[in-house]
């Protein structure tokens, strides 16, 4: 044994630590930041590596309006960054039955939203975290928490450990925090898979316009969204439960096959991405441990399948919430106190957690309705929409689920 070994592994002593370098440990990171808290966020990739798959893209005003609160110009540069689209359309079978244009946002508010890979919003939060001051280990994969009523002490896998008042477990659906915390998800999944292609463009291979068909008949009768990034646009296939998943994510067939479908004016360049999903619908059980020191934020406390782009965005919400709690907590005059304040945040992000998973809910019966009678109703709407236009609205909107507002607040909230 070399003399390192013999040592007790190192303590790091911190006030706030937050498991998970993702959009949303780097939200609350900023957050805690702007607070005035020191932070520490603990991740177990590697600096550089970049994450597999494609994700959110989709991210809404109250989000950017969060993330410009926690760190003036943030919000803005990235709805510079992002695309916003000024066109949507809705088909069925191939026809139209909804189209908008909207003028260029004038003005210089934030626009409604704004669409950027995952990959883009994460660069730019995490050199805002660590221009305000959070401090990032990388490599620091968590394996166990143990939380009393006054600490958290938590472990890497390479046997760092640090000791902190406050932690907020940010690590995503496979939360190593939430699982040593005893907390359970429940929920359940969704039929079938989906599968979301990036594909690298130009505008000269397809303008910037999100477009939604459903039963496209270049698509087997699947329904198609067609959603615009900045450097290209993402297509979201819905697959049938007993579809071959190598049909549809081959990239020699998609290559073949989606410019055809799609509409382009030139041959598809890189295909950036090709991910397969299966889509849950699950929710932590509590959003906070028995001690009142862990607090879950993110895919760490809820997971929704993508409609309404509600996952990151309402993740973002939580991550401001938690700061909120965590400070609070930190200046509170008792213990009972500060365990009211985390407390309330568990409380109050579950019920949004609950609404938004109910509003998941109800756009995913619509994209694949149960019975006869829902499928009915969307190829009645279908065929009537060209003279029906509020038929055609509905089509357009339903996907999307109800812009349902968390009851504690006003305006569109996730
Ligand atoms: C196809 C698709 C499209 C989507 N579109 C949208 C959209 O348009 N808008 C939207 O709002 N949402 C969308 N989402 C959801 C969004 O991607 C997620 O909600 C978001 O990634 C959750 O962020 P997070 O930070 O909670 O978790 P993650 O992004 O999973 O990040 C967790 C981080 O924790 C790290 N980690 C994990 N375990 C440990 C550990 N033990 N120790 C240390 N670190 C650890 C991971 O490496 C990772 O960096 C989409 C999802 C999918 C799949």
């Amino acid at each position: 044994m070399s003399p390192d070994e013999q040592l007790p592994p190192a303590t790091h002593d911190t006030p706030v630590l937050v498991v998970g370098a993702g959009p949303v440990g780097l939200a609350a990171a900023l957050a805690l930041r702007a607070l005035g808290i020191p932070v520490t966020v603990l991740e177990a990739r590697p600096r550089d590596a970049q994450r597999p798959g494609s994700r959110a893209l989709y991210v809404h005003r109250s989000s950017l309006r969060l993330l410009e609160q926690a760190h003036p110009g943030l919000g803005r540069e990235m709805a510079d960054f992002g695309t916003v689209w000024h066109a949507r359309r809705t088909l069925y079978r191939g026809r139209e039955v909804y189209a908008r244009t909207y003028p260029p946002a004038s003005g210089t508010g934030l626009p409604p939203f704004t669409s950027l890979r995952q990959i883009d919003t994460e660069r730019f939060l995490r050199d805002a975290a660590e221009s305000a001051g959070a401090r990032i280990e990388w490599d620091a994969e968590v394996r166990a928490v143990a939380a009393s009523s006054k600490a958290v002490q938590v472990t890497a896998a390479d046997g760092r450990q640090w000791t902190a008042q406050y932690v907020v477990a940010a690590d995503g659906a496979r939360s190593a925090v939430r699982r040593c915390a005893g907390i359970e998800l429940g929920g359940s999944r969704a039929e079938g898979f989906h599968v979301v292609i990036d594909v690298a463009n130009g505008p000269q291979v397809r303008p910037a316009i999100r477009e939604l068909h459903y039963a496209h008949p270049r698509a087997g009768g699947r329904h198609v969204l067609t959603v615009p990034f900045t450097g290209g646009f993402q297509i979201d296939l819905q697959c049938k439960e007993d579809d071959p998943v190598e049909k549809f994510t081959d990239r020699d067939v998609l290559q073949r096959w989606l410019p055809r479908m799609i509409g382009c004016r030139e041959a598809i360049g890189d295909l950036m991405w090709v991910s397969r999903y299966r889509f849950l619908q699950v929710l932590a059980d509590r959003f906070t441990d028995g001690t009142g020191r862990v607090l879950l934020a993110g895919e760490a406390a809820h997971l929704f399948p993508p409609f309404g782009a509600r996952g990151m965005n309402s993740g973002i919400a939580d991550a401001d919430a938690a700061a909120t709690a965590i400070a609070l907590a930190l200046s509170a005059v008792s213990a009972e106190r500060g365990r009211a304040a985390v407390e309330a945040y568990a409380r109050d992000r579950r019920a949004a957690a609950v609404d938004n998973s109910a509003a998941v809910g109800a756009a995913l019966s619509h994209l694949r309705p149960a019975g006869k009678l829902a499928q009915a109703k969307i190829e009645t709407a279908g065929r009537l929409a060209p003279w029906v236009p509020r038929l055609g609205e509905w089509l357009e909107r339903a996907p999307y689920g109800p812009r349902t507002t968390h009851r504690r607040r006003s305006g569109p909230g996730y």
